[in-house]
């Protein structure tokens, strides 16, 4: 049955669904990172989503707000680098924008990926086009806006096709921010690893609700 809204615990069995996702595509994140970067970003997210897991199973989650919270600070504590601090600020900046949210439905996946988006962009000083995590993050964002009026699984499916697009279209894009950044125009061609991440985040969370 596709899902209109999700309570906690569905949340919480989403995130883990999202957690094993990420871990299954540590190989595909790995020769992504390689081509642009140094090749740690699937081992980073796959230590993360790790924590995750054991972060989920043990903690008391009682509400959608802190189901997304304690997955940011199992990614920042466990993770370090880059990554950690700004996978973790999505989940964080976005979790803390929805403690209002009593289930997820549309409205507050709008309000989640905005704040989680603002919070990364604000904390690595990206924007789009700069060819990173952004690129597939804002554009899923913006369609989640779109989509409040939608039933979830709706939403969610419409918001991972932009991740997804975003995803693709960062290849053509010249890297200006972190490692990638001294390859110049030798980075095009290529999709950024951490769009690679949002893109495959989002996918997981719209398989689960479909
Ligand atoms: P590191 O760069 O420390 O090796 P990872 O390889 O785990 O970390 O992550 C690299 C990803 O982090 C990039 O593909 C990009 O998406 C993202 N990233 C790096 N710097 C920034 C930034 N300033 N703002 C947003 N995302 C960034
Ligand atoms: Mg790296």
């Amino acid at each position: 049955m596709p899902k209109h809204a999700l309570d906690v615990t569905e949340t919480v069995e989403m995130l883990k669904a999202v957690a094993h996702a990420i871990i299954a595509a540590e190989p595909e994140l790995t020769d992504a990172d390689r081509n642009l970067g140094d090749g740690d970003h699937g081992i980073g997210m796959e230590r993360g989503m790790s924590a995750v897991l054991e972060k989920v199973s043990a903690a008391e989650i009682d509400t959608i707000s802190k189901a997304f919270t304690t997955v940011g600070m199992a990614m920042m504590s466990s993770m370090g680098g880059a990554s950690g601090a700004l996978f973790g600020t999505m989940f964080r900046s976005g979790g803390k924008a929805i403690e209002n949210c009593a289930i997820l439905d549309s409205a507050c996946l709008a309000e989640l990926l905005v704040a989680g988006n603002e919070g990364v962009m604000a904390r690595g000083g990206a924007k789009p086009g700069d060819k990173t995590m952004i690129d597939a993050l804002a554009p899923a964002a913006i369609k989640a806006k779109e989509s409040i009026a939608m039933p979830l699984h709706e939403a969610l499916s419409d918001v991972a096709v932009a991740a997804e697009d975003g995803r693709n279209s960062s290849k053509q894009l010249v890297a200006t921010m972190g490692r990638a950044k001294t390859l110049g125009e030798k980075s095009i061609g290529f999709p950024d690893a951490g769009a690679c991440s949002v893109a495959i985040i989002l996918r997981a969370m719209a398989d689960f609700v479909a």
